[in-house]
């Protein structure tokens, strides 16, 4: 699969190969052609992100300066673990990412947030492959889904989900929600694009190990969900949640001097970008299926990202009864 992703990527090469650009020079770096193993490995920002995560000892392998086009991706990935493969795979999707924002004219991610990101993917998929029957076996695991918000367990539209209200035609909305416990100190994300038709376009849930706090629990889980948002249309996007103190920092002129102000920021550049983005306050019913998916990263420490209509506990299409 991602051997496909890779050979498809519209890297400048592939581009002037189509005749859509004139030259196959790296837009970046300006230093040599910029063909897959460019792209992934030997432009700067790349390079980094490599070496930021060689430090950490997650990934082993370090990229080969006679690697071309992308078949190396095939060969490193029959080299290692099970866990490393798929932060290599992480590694260079994050790469990719960060490159088209560049090449979009926006602010480039910081490594070490990049590399966070990385990590914490890494953590929550050695802890589900240690434990794997962790929420059966370990009572910590077990947590139940919220005293308010019951696990829907039918795909079908059901009368709590038809709060969720369709974004009118041309614009997509993303529903997010983050899930915090200070009693374990563990928090989760939860984010939902749909499209106006009420279509799931994508779900995802991921783990926080050891956010400070409720609100950046919901602050990670914002930004986390705009960059993919970003990823999976091209439409504008309304942005709902029910934190309205996230709501008003986001909105906020004054420079925020909390120890957030880093996220903060950084969702300010996504919506800064040349996309339309709107964020406003809902009330949690509204973002129900979202608040499922948070809690089931936090407690099942599990990370995972769901394409089209691939995840079986959460409402396929909503509000078509409008
Ligand atoms: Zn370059």
């Amino acid at each position: 699969m991602w051997r496909a992703v890779t050979n498809s990527l519209a890297t400048m090469v592939n581009k002037k190969k189509r005749n859509l650009e004139q030259n196959s020079l790296c837009t970046i770096c300006g230093t040599e052609e910029e063909d897959v193993a460019h792209a992934l490995c030997r432009c700067p920002h790349a390079k980094y992100l490599w070496e930021a995560m060689g430090n950490t000892n997650a990934i082993s392998c370090k990229p080969d300066s006679n690697w071309k086009d992308s078949d190396w991706i095939l060969d490193i990935s029959g080299r290692v673990s099970k866990e490393e493969r798929m932060g290599l795979m992480m590694l260079l999707w994050r790469i990719w990412y960060v490159r088209n924002g560049i090449t979009h004219g926006k602010a480039a991610i910081p490594v070490e947030v990049s590399q966070r990101f990385i990590i914490s993917y890494m953590a929550s998929l050695l802890e589900i492959r240690q434990h794997p029957n962790a929420n059966l076996i370990k009572g910590k695991h077990v947590v139940q889904y919220g005293s308010s918000m019951p696990l829907p367990r039918q795909c079908k539209p059901s009368a709590e989900s038809s709060s969720w209200i369709r974004p009118q035609e041309g614009w997509m909305k993303l529903n997010v929600d983050g899930s915090y416990y200070p009693s374990d100190g563990k928090g989760g994300t939860g984010a939902v694009l749909r499209d106006s038709s009420g279509n799931l376009i994508f779900a995802a849930c991921g783990v926080l190990h050891r956010p400070a706090s409720a609100l950046e629990a919901e602050m990670v889980d914002c930004r986390e969900g705009i960059s993919m948002a970003l990823q999976w249309t091209l439409l504008p996007i309304i942005v709902e949640t029910d934190c309205l103190e996230m709501v008003q920092l986001i909105h906020s002129d004054e420079k925020a001097m909390s120890d957030l102000a880093f996220l903060i920021r950084e969702v300010k550049l996504l919506l800064k970008g040349n996309r339309e983005i709107v964020i406003k306050k809902v009330s949690r019913g509204q973002s129900r299926d979202c608040h499922v998916l948070a809690n089931k990263g936090r407690c099942e420490s599990l990370t995972a990202f769901w394409p089209d209509d691939n995840c079986n506990f959460i409402p396929h299409v909503l509000g078509a009864d409008e």
